[in-house]
């Protein structure tokens, strides 16, 4: 963690890539004592690089903790059909126990009906309504992986939850949505902001505990950070001045107490959110056969 001040208080920088090392490693020893090691796939359509990358250090991470991973790229003008079929192919290996598809797909092809060939127990991204449902219930094996991120940075700065005052700005299926029950469930009393918010400043002026996941470069200002708060930054936008997120880290400094870093941060957590997802399916899976 790096320390920053301006403006008073000390900002201390969340160190993701070294909070996800030390949670992927606790994952090593129950994994080599499977009967199989956990076997994850991946399927990647198109040319997108931002996508590639990702697929690519989820395979280096799962490498690195004995883990079997596999990567199918299939090209941009894939049919539906055979997309489907690739998926199906993965979910009847036993040796992989989760599929991924890795999003979003070209225009053209029905996400739904692709994530909808995985059935629940191989949904390592939790997307599945079953699953979904389960994280709503509180009764979910497999997490969302960037929720379930976020809460462990979160719980990283030794804050408490319970009570805490937590906005979420997004409420996306993938990140926002489930980001903001997992809060709940851990105590905290949670406003989640979006599009049609009337008046996000004034939201996101009461946030202890603030967890941006927008899609928008710069959406939160640094001046609307109540002094104290844990910033936690999901975005990530490729500028002319680099990587940036969706808070403006530049004026967060010396007012959150936390902030998570643009890259560094959340990012790491998620793939870490992956592979503990992998782990827990792999061990399912093989307590049944
Ligand atoms: P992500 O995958 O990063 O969560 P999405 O585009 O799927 O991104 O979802 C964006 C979410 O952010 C939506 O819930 C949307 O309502 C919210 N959002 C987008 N723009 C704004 C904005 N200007 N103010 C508040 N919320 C916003």
């Amino acid at each position: 963690m790096d320390d920053h001040s301006k403006g008073g208080l000390e900002t201390v920088m969340l160190d993701g890539r070294a909070l996800a090392r030390s949670l992927n490693a606790t994952l090593i020893a129950p994994a080599a004592a499977l009967d199989r090691p956990p076997g994850l796939a991946v399927v990647l359509v198109g040319e997108d690089e931002a996508s590639a990358r990702y697929v690519r250090q989820k395979g280096v991470v799962a490498g690195r903790l004995g883990f079997e991973h596999q990567q199918i790229a299939l090209p941009t003008d894939v049919s539906q059909d055979r997309l489907q079929a690739t998926i199906q192919a993965l979910v009847d290996d036993p040796a992989v126990h989760g599929v991924l598809l890795q999003l979003p797909l070209p225009e053209y092809l029905d996400a739904q009906a692709a994530l909808a060939c995985i059935p629940p127990h191989k949904d390592v991204d939790c997307l599945h309504p079953e699953n979904v449902g389960r994280v709503t219930l509180g009764t979910a094996e497999l997490l969302p992986c960037t929720a379930w991120g976020v809460i462990e940075l979160i719980r990283s700065t030794g804050r408490a939850l319970s009570g805490a005052e937590a906005v979420v700005v997004g409420r996306s299926a993938l990140v926002g949505r489930p980001t903001s029950l997992l809060l709940d469930q851990a105590g905290a009393t949670v406003t989640v902001c979006h599009r049609s918010t009337r008046d996000l400043e004034l939201c996101v002026r009461r946030a202890e505990v603030l967890v941006v996941a927008a899609g928008v470069p710069g959406l939160v200002r640094g001046t609307w950070v109540r002094p104290g708060a844990v910033v936690i930054d999901v975005g990530i936008h490729s500028t002319e001045h680099g990587l940036v997120g969706d808070v403006e880290a530049s004026s967060a400094l010396g007012r959150a107490a936390f902030l998570s870093p643009v890259p560094g941060g959340v990012g790491p957590l998620t793939i870490a959110g992956l592979m503990r997802n992998t782990f827990v399916a792999a061990r399912a899976q093989q307590r049944a056969r």
